[in-house]
């Protein structure tokens, strides 16, 4: 899906191998807090590897102009960046208020809810067409993560009256959920269809798709990718309510990477449900070797404080031992105050909760029968290999990444390096856990890559004498399909 012809998207040439990498990932949501070449430049620099964009806010226009800064951001600093657009789906919003002014509701206001592109303090208006179909009196209606609750009182053809039952003052688009309705929505809607095409035109890395309830939703978006042009889709199904939590199994196995969309999941389900939730989604797609990512609210307080509270170290550390191949920051980094901090606090948290990891899955590894076939077995006696050998690194070679991805899904406890010969696939690898990846060109052949890699990773400061290397690749001659390179390397 990567387009390496999207203007502003120039080709990173000899991407660096990093002493000490991050395993777990960190996407960040970029908005007007992080719009600005210098304020990217700097998320980059504090750990940033996915920019993920909002597209229930914002105009085609301004994610164009952030998507060319992001590439120029990219190519300055050097470090690959994935672009992850993230599709509405079908969540309903609410209209625009006049001036930017938010609205305050009252405990005991009444307020009328209906199709409509502004939001006064008499009227809501939404973005969808027959809520009344489905609502009864006496539902609830919940706004903006469910900080304002609403109740529905009567139904007067197309409009909802409404109480407030606990208020809070509400701005443009925020989310409305009917947690006690069964609203109806088409498969894929107009506005998803139409934005995922703008993203393939411009080069998008990975689409999100929010509210995923079918492995059907999946297929479809994929179809309409591939028939906008994009053959190697990467589609990362959001996991928000119960229906996508039901339906897990036969998700994970149609998208290429899962979702934990904690705002909705704690306001369509009780809240409590949401920890174990995340644990089991996380656990499952690590089973089938399918990347997770843990999101939202996890430094909350650093929108407005340069700290995060102690529980929210704790919360976005567990993420990381439980097993996320990335968790994900919202409006820390949209429209915090301290978005580079931010960043650089999870690269700190995650570091550290790395050790733990790393502690202990040594010596317990199964190997996973993930999607990547024999390479998740080649994978696996990798890592054990690398772990009795005490091996300083690995060093994986890959044409497409698939090696790269089984490793990933092996959970090495050791530093993991990767060669990509494939240069249009590495934005794609940037959810994985663990791979720091450089390309290579393609006209070698491994027997040369071999020590071009070694001498890279010496030349970038990673390696040096007596380093004990595990070199790991599939298919070393193109003519043997099923031989594989596991080899230790002793640095002189
Ligand atoms: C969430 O609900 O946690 C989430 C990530 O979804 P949204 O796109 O609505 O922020």
């Amino acid at each position: 899906m990567t387009n390496e012809n999207t203007p502003g998207s120039p080709e990173l040439k000899d991407i660096k191998f990093e002493k000490d990498p991050r395993a777990c990932r960190i996407v960040c949501t970029l908005g007007p807090a992080s719009s600005s070449p210098e304020v990217i430049e700097g998320l980059i620099k504090a750990g940033m590897n996915v920019a993920r964009l909002n597209f229930s806010h914002g105009t085609r226009e301004t994610h164009e102009k952030l998507i060319r800064k992001i590439r120029s951001a990219s190519s300055k600093t050097g470090r690959p960046i994935a672009i992850m657009q993230d599709l509405q789906g079908h969540k309903v919003r609410l209209g625009h208020a006049n001036a930017s002014k938010s609205i305050l509701l009252k405990q005991g206001d009444e307020i009328f809810i209906g199709q409509g592109e502004e939001i006064t303090s008499e009227r809501l208006g939404i973005d969808y067409l027959g809520a009344e179909r489905f609502v009864e009196p006496g539902h609830r209606v919940f706004l903006d993560d469910a900080r304002i609750e609403l109740e529905v009182i009567s139904c007067q053809e197309a409009e909802l009256l409404c109480k407030v039952r606990k208020g809070a003052a509400v701005s443009s688009r925020k989310g409305v959920i009917f947690p006690d309705s069964e609203i109806e929505f088409p498969i894929l809607n107009e506005k998803d269809l139409e934005d995922a095409r703008f993203g393939a035109d411009m080069g998008v890395d990975m689409v999100a798709m929010s509210f995923v309830r079918s492995s059907d939703e999946i297929t479809r978006m994929r179809k309409h990718l591939g028939s906008c042009g994009q053959k190697k889709s990467f589609i990362v199904a959001k996991i928000e309510d119960g229906t996508g939590l039901q339906n897990l199994e036969e998700i994970l196995k149609a998208a290429n990477a899962v979702l934990i969309a904690r705002g909705d999941l704690g306001v369509t389900l009780p809240r409590e449900k949401v920890p174990g939730a995340q644990k089991s989604i996380i656990s499952k797609a690590n089973s089938m070797g399918v990347p997770s990512i843990t999101a939202t609210q996890m430094l909350e307080s650093m929108i407005d404080h340069p700290q995060p509270t102690r529980a929210e170290v704790n919360d976005v550390y567990s993420a990381v031992l439980d097993g996320s191949h990335a968790i994900m920051l919202s409006a820390e980094t949209a429209m915090g105050k301290y978005p580079e901090e931010s960043v650089a606090e999870m690269d700190r948290i995650a570091r550290e909760a790395e050790l733990e990891l790393n502690h202990r899955n040594r010596g317990v590894h199964t190997p996973v029968t993930g999607k990547e076939g024999i390479n998740d077995l080649l994978a696996a006696s990798a890592v054990i290999f690398a772990e009795h050998m005490a091996a300083d690194c690995i060093l994986a070679f890959s044409i497409e990444g698939t090696t790269h991805r089984a490793l990933s899904t092996a959970s090495p406890t050791v530093p993991l390096y990767g060669v990509l010969v494939d240069r249009s696939n590495l934005r794609q690898l940037l959810l994985y856990r663990g791979p720091n990846l450089t390309t290579m060109p393609h006209e070698n052949r491994l027997d040369e890559l071999v020590p071009q890699a070694l001498k890279k990773l010496r030349d970038d400061g990673v390696v040096g004498s007596g380093d004990k290397i595990i070199i790991v690749a599939r298919q070393p001659e193109p003519e043997a399909d099923e031989s594989f390179l596991l080899k230790l390397s002793i640095l002189s």
